[in-house]
């Protein structure tokens, strides 16, 4: 084991209070390898370096398994997760995660699928398409637990691509940097209308001074109307 898995392991234990296991380790390791190696094929991050996928990525998406909302097990739904983040980390340390992505690039569902079969977990899988069009489905809508999305935009249009498929009860967690305050400011609207409420604001540390984040919890409090989320495109050119 490198001296960054290591600490990664030791980190993950004193900060998150999480025990990894030896074969949970190999499957970090062979998600680094992966990444690394379809990264030269198609663009899935620009962070490629041990430490910086290790920390970056891995420990910042497990920080969701910190926060006292945030359920190890149930149904979990991670919209644009791209190469995964963050709900393939949280699945390794959490596998009773029944865990879904929607992302809009082919390609990346692809990946995660293939990654999915080599890690040999059978409760994560991927599907192609946007957020706006699944979240009218009746398999999706108000059927998870949980959501989650990192990265993918401002909190008012999130709530409009997220809030749809959290069961009245459930939680939306978006991961955000530093704008998160003013980000809630701007979202009063958005709340009201799709059926959300703020319940907490966490910032927290990555390891070693590597920077922080703010994850917004958010309750879906009622059943959000028919007409949300508006078509394709629609909430980010016109935000709640
Ligand atoms: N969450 C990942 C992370 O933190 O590294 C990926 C972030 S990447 C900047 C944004 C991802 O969101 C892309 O993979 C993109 O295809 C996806 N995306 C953006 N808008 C979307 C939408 N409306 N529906 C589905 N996926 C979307």
């Amino acid at each position: 084991m490198s001296e960054v898995q290591a600490r990664f392991r030791e980190e993950v234990s004193t900060g998150l209070g999480l025990t990894l296991s030896d074969p949970q380790m190999e499957q970090y390791e062979t998600y680094f390898n992966w990444l690394v190696e379809w990264n030269e094929k198609m663009n899935l991050t620009a962070i490629t370096d041990q430490e910086g996928v290790y920390f970056k990525h891995f420990y910042d998406s497990m920080m969701l398994l910190k926060l006292q909302q945030f359920q190890r097990s149930g149904t979990l739904l991670d919209v644009g997760a791209g190469a995964g983040f963050p709900s393939l980390p949280v699945h390794i340390a959490a596998p009773e995660i029944e865990a879904t992505v929607v992302d809009s690039l082919n390609k990346r569902i692809g990946f995660l699928n293939e990654l999915a079969q080599a890690l040999g977990t059978s409760n994560y899988r991927a599907v192609h398409g946007r957020a706006e069009d699944f979240a009218q489905q009746k398999n999706f809508r108000g059927n998870f637990d949980q959501v989650t999305a990192r990265a993918v935009a401002r909190l008012n249009i999130l709530l409009e691509l997220c809030l749809p498929y959290v069961k009245v009860g459930g939680h939306f967690f978006a991961m955000k940097g530093p704008e998160a305050d003013n980000e809630i400011s701007e979202s009063s609207k958005a709340l009201q209308v799709l059926g959300g409420r703020v319940v907490d604001l966490l910032k927290m540390d990555l390891p070693g001074g590597q920077g922080s984040r703010n994850i917004v919890v958010v309750e879906k409090v009622k059943d959000t109307p028919k007409q949300y989320p508006r078509k394709a495109g629609t909430p980010s050119k016109s935000p709640l």
